[in-house]
């Protein structure tokens, strides 16, 4: 790219000038075969040697089949000799590579061609930018020469104008101006006039005898003698070798100057990419159904993947906050191994009293459930009684609405007194009357009432709470259940970065305690990993359909690509001939691929986004992640890449002559 960017003479392109001793351009016995596809070998040039002088205004004439558009692809460097050498400047050409071709062709060389080629979805500004685009000229450089080049041919006002919106004669000048827009020293001319009537003819020749006079190499290829006649020196061909000259008649070559050329590799890659978007856009919309058809897959794939993502994400929302709710600082110790056939030790308030000599602990709350009716004037109430410790306000972080919660003196003192839930009140109280200071009666023995607890919902899934009465431990244990067995202890911590030392704290303690591991701890971590495991391999599941969607849409992509490819095989050959190389053919198509799946992936997530909100109107939580979805539209444009380097390497691949004259 950098080589680019010096001026010309640096690299040995043409130097308009020629220097004292070289003739610009000299063919030395070149010959060309060629071999058909039947293995039949056909020499077409057959030992021309020709010089060409800076500032010369050549015909080269002769019959159709003659050779002329293959000696004019091998001046203008589009393809090589078989047989035989070729100067430009003094510099032998026949062997360089394809960029360093394409490099001389960019600012050395510009083409016009019988039937114009101008790139058909383009306006004529875009087609005559073209060039500049390969030389590396700046955005605003480019539009501006391009401006005054079109004004200069008297098309001004058709800028805008593709090429189907002119006349042949007006096509013919906008790749005349495109021919120019690098400044070309030398001109090539293949048959220009052919495809025009014989006004617009005479006006393109009228204008190649000026850019003669203005100092370029203007060098004509017709049929038409009538034609060639303009030009100062004529050059007759006949199968394939030069049968007659007129002569040099060099004229004082008033030199073109060239463009200057200065921009950065960053600028560049931009401008690409914006005119790839460009492109990309012209042929997708020329195509639109197809398109989209073949978008489906990668529009599917986002869609789907950014949906059923927000559908398991709102779930596990609901999971979350739920299994929250239960407290994450919470360690729930349960007697019983779960193995029946082990014998078990209960838990006892003492191991309870043990535990909260540990560290960290910051309540211990025994737990001791049982069934009971509670009853107060002539309403019965059959419901649980939770026979635990002053602690569960704390433990559970759980308000007191009216009164307050037993304490530890009511504990220690075994008191008939007893707290209310929510739905309890409501149910023994239902005129609204406060029940603080009333008794009611458990099982027959009357409790006084210290005070009701704030409504907390169902926390477990199982068991109301707000359906519970709560009496001291000492109490249950002496009036109501009589054995001090514990079928749970809930322990909270203060730290819970430091839960899971507690945890194998409280486990050691009670395995020395009951000298055998007869209980099982559970704590919200683990719960919280049971329950988004299930969705961990839900969304595993989903990434493993969205990947397989997305290289589905990938070979859609790829097929799309390569029907471009052979649809713009012409407009291939054409920026070969402005000066495109493999590589920005190449990326330019890259660019394309990555650019349309891109625009599949926005699509898609446009489309995904609207039905989970369908969905999470409907029928359940969905939460969207900004993440999925930017990862969803770069993996449609990695798959884009991916899939699209086998078309632009194609495209890349084409013979520039080859692609040039492909229907
Ligand atoms: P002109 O421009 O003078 O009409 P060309 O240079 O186009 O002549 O062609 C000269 C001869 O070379 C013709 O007979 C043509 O059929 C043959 N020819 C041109 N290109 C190829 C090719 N790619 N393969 C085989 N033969 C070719
Ligand atoms: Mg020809």
């Amino acid at each position: 790219m950098e080589d680019r960017r010096r001026p010309s003479t640096a690299r040995g392109v043409p130097a308009v000038t020629g220097g004292p001793a070289e003739p610009l351009l000299r063919l030395t016995g070149i010959r060309k075969t060629y071999v058909t596809d039947g293995g039949v070998a056909v020499e077409v040039l057959r030992g021309v040697s020709l010089t060409v002088e800076a500032g010369e205004f050549i015909a080269i004439v002769g019959s159709s089949g003659s050779g002329k558009s293959t000696l004019m692809n091998i001046l203008g460097c589009l393809d090589r000799p078989t047989a035989g050498q070729y100067h430009v400047g003094g510099r032998d050409v026949s062997g360089l590579g394809g960029d360093e071709l394409a490099a001389l062709r960019c600012d050395g060389f510009g083409f016009v061609f019988q039937h114009y080629h101008l790139i058909p979805g383009a306006t004529a500004q875009e087609n005559v930018e073209m060039p500049a685009r390969y030389a590396g000229l700046p955005a605003a450089l480019r539009e501006r020469r391009a401006g005054e080049l079109l004004e200069r041919l008297g098309l001004g006002g058709r800028r805008g104008h593709r090429p189907n919106q002119m006349s042949g004669g007006q096509q013919q000048r906008v790749s005349i101006a495109r021919a120019l827009m690098n400044g070309a020293p030398v001109i090539l001319a293949d048959e220009p006039t052919g495809a025009l009537d014989s006004a617009s003819g005479t006006e393109v020749v009228t204008l190649l005898r000026e850019l003669s006079a203005q100092g370029h190499t203007v060098i004509l290829i017709t049929h038409d003698r009538s034609v060639a006649q303009a030009a100062d020196r004529v050059v007759e061909m006949r199968d394939g070798v030069i049968v007659a000259d007129s002569g040099a008649r060099p004229r004082p070559a008033a030199v073109p100057a060239p463009q200057p050329k200065h921009v950065r590799a960053g600028v560049a890659l931009l401008t690409d990419a914006a005119e790839a978007a460009t492109a990309a856009v012209r042929s997708l919309t020329a195509n639109g159904f197809r398109t989209a058809l073949t978008l489906l897959g990668i529009v599917i794939g986002v869609a789907s993947v950014i949906a059923l993502l927000a559908i398991g994400e709102g779930a596990k929302r609901v999971v979350m906050a739920k299994v929250g709710a239960l407290g994450v600082n919470l360690i729930y110790v349960m007697a019983g191994s779960g193995d029946p056939r082990l014998p078990t030790t209960p838990l006892t308030e003492a191991d309870g009293d043990a535990i909260a000599e540990l560290p960290n602990i910051e309540s211990v709350m025994p737990y001791l459930d049982t069934g009971i009716i509670v009853r107060h004037g002539n309403i019965d109430h059959r419901t649980s009684g939770l026979a635990t410790s002053a602690a569960l306000p704390v433990t559970h972080k759980w308000p007191v609405a009216q009164g307050s919660f037993f304490t530890r003196a009511d504990e220690r003192a075994g008191a008939a007194v007893a707290v209310l839930g929510h739905n309890v009140t409501k149910r023994l109280f239902p005129d609204g009357a406060s029940p603080l200071g009333r008794h009611v009666l458990v099982n027959n023995i009357p409790f006084l009432v210290t005070g009701v607890m704030a409504k907390k919902g169902d926390l477990t899934g199982n068991q109301d709470t707000d359906d519970w009465v709560f009496i001291p431990l000492s109490t249950g244990v002496q009036r109501l259940i009589g054995k001090p067995e514990l079928p749970l202890i809930v322990v909270s911590v203060h730290d819970v970065a430091r839960l899971e030392r507690t945890r194998d704290a409280i486990r050691t303690l009670l395995t020395e305690r009951h000298r055998q591991e007869d209980f099982q701890i559970r704590d919200v971590t683990g719960r919280i990993r049971a329950a988004t495991e299930t969705q961990d391999t839900m969304t595993l599941l989903l990434g493993c359909a969205a990947v397989i969607t997305l290289l589905v849409g990938g070979i859609g992509v790829m097929n799309i690509m390569l029907v471009s490819v052979t649809e713009r095989t012409r407009e291939i050959g054409i920026r070969m001939a402005a000066g495109a190389r493999a590589r920005d053919i190449e990326r330019q198509f890259l660019m394309e691929a990555a650019l349309v799946s891109g625009l599949g992936g926005v699509a898609g997530t446009v489309l995904g986004v609207l039905s989970g909100a369908a969905i999470g109107v409907l029928a359940m939580p969905v939460t969207f992640s900004a993440t999925a979805s930017a990862g969803a539209v770069a993996s449609a444009v990695l798959v884009g890449l991916i899939f699209g380097v086998i078309p632009a390497r194609r495209a890349a691949k084409l013979n520039p002559v080859a692609a040039l004259s492909s229907e």
